[in-house]
């Protein structure tokens, strides 16, 4: 089992904010310390680099950062220079960790889009910041107005020679735009929708350019990755499920919280070192949605003992997704908890694509009849039989989103919804007598 990470390996040195979060604080905690340094090694080892240290994309795909890097092109065309896309636009329910890094820790990400733009070539990297984070917004701007004071962007960006711009982009509160295809197309100013995939992104991306679009936390710590050395990195961890990464305990444990962790570690492990245990003990654990409300819930006796990583979490039929760890113990009605999380994609989908559209609305009335025991028994096998239809059927993922978390419920809370219709039927004929 791996152990927990002492807090010399720990990234985030500001993750709570006790520290100034500007340019100065930044600097006395390690942050733009010879930048310069960092990329005279040169494009193509930056990239080699953050490949041997097995980073994985902290957004929810966890596509390996250093190999999306490498499908960039090494030459542009003319007119059509590179750029990075920077996904600040934190939206799954229970994901709470970007946050902490724009508010407290804005100068790691800064750096981090400098050096990934200029192993990727690009011309400059764009923050599509969440519409609702007005203070994370505030000093995101002043963190990128202080860099730029500095001279550590711009013309000669901290000294290294490679011209880079920063751009800030405040979303308007969409789910869908923190799908990187949507959130290309608000950003060309058009309604956020995703495109159909291919082309990809680093072929044509933002203003037909090619672009790569990564999460805020993969950026942000890429400078220390290149400080310590990629084997640092690739030591915490395990196999394939490297690194330090930023877990977000949420719900029915005493104490919520945000904290980086080793890859890997137990979940067991994770809430009563961190979160100070599940509230009324463990015995009083029903299930947890270990990565963002869009994976299958886990039932309490198959999470414990988990470890808390990309494997670890599919071997018991769910995700890491973003580590947002939601925690529901056996006060939670379950079957409203999913309903609930079916009303929200319902709320959310773009309507683009049937399936989806008139899929995410069918399902969600379903679970309100299920909720309330009024439908008959046939509709459970029925509403799974749906969310199969809509599961990879659709443009974007927010089709697997919705149908993941009623697929888990029926996997593991079938006799909760068949005494729910039964109880349902018993208080019909009592009060048709
Ligand atoms: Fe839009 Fe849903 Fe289709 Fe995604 S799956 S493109 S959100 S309709």
């Amino acid at each position: 089992m791996i152990a927990s990470i002492d807090d010399k390996d720990r990234i985030f040195t500001n993750i709570y904010g006790f520290q100034d979060w500007g340019v100065d604080g930044a600097m006395k905690r390690g942050d733009w310390d010879n930048t310069k340094d960092l990329m005279i090694r040169g494009q193509d080892q930056i990239i080699e680099d953050i490949k041997a240290s097995g980073l994985r994309g902290r957004g929810g795909a966890g596509f390996p950062t250093g190999m999306k890097w490498s499908f960039m092109p090494k030459e542009s065309k003319p007119g059509k220079p590179s750029f990075l896309l920077i996904n600040a636009d934190e939206s799954e329910p229970g994901s709470c960790k970007d946050r902490e890094i724009l508010r407290h820790d804005p100068h790691k990400l800064l750096e981090g889009a400098l050096i990934a733009g200029f192993a990727m070539r690009a011309r400059a990297a764009y923050i599509y910041i969440r519409g609702e984070f007005i203070r994370e917004a505030e000093n995101l701007f002043a963190a990128v107005a202080q860099a730029y004071d500095k001279g550590l962007l711009g013309k000669n960006a901290a000294g290294s020679g490679y011209d880079f711009d920063v751009f800030v982009h405040r979303g308007a509160g969409a789910y869908i735009c923190g799908e990187e295809t949507a959130q290309i197309e608000s950003l060309e100013g058009k309604k956020g929708q995703p495109r159909l995939k291919p082309p990809f992104p680093a072929g044509v991306g933002l203003f037909g350019c090619p672009t790569t679009v990564n999460n805020v936390e993969s950026i942000a710590v890429v400078p220390t990755i290149l400080r310590r050395g990629p084997s640092w990195f690739a030591g915490i961890g395990r196999d394939k499920n490297q690194g330090t990464k930023l877990f977000q305990i949420s719900g029915h444990v005493n104490n919520p919280t945000v904290v980086e962790e080793a890859m890997g570690i137990s979940f067991r492990e994770l809430v009563d070192k961190h979160a100070g245990g599940i509230r009324g003990g463990w015995d009083n654990l029903l299930a947890v949605i270990p990565g963002g409300s869009s994976v299958p819930l886990v039932p309490a006796a198959q999470i414990i003992d988990a470890p808390m990583d990309f494997d670890g979490l599919r071997e018991v039929g769910s995700g890491l997704g973003t580590a947002a760890i939601i925690v529901m113990d056996k006060s939670t009605d379950i079957v409203r908890a999913i309903s609930r999380i079916s009303y929200f994609y319902k709320h959310e989908s773009c309507g683009q694509c049937t399936p989806c559209r008139e899929g995410t609305g069918w399902m969600w009335r379903v679970m309100e009849r299920l909720r309330t025991g009024e439908a008959e028994m046939h509709e459970i096998d029925m509403l799974h039989e749906v969310t199969k239809q809509v599961e990879g059927h659709t443009i974007c993922a927010l089709g697997d989103a919705a149908a993941w978390p009623i697929q888990g419920l029926i996997k593991h809370f079938r006799p909760e919804i068949e005494r729910r219709i039964s109880d349902f039927r018993s208080d019909m004929a009592v009060a048709a007598e």
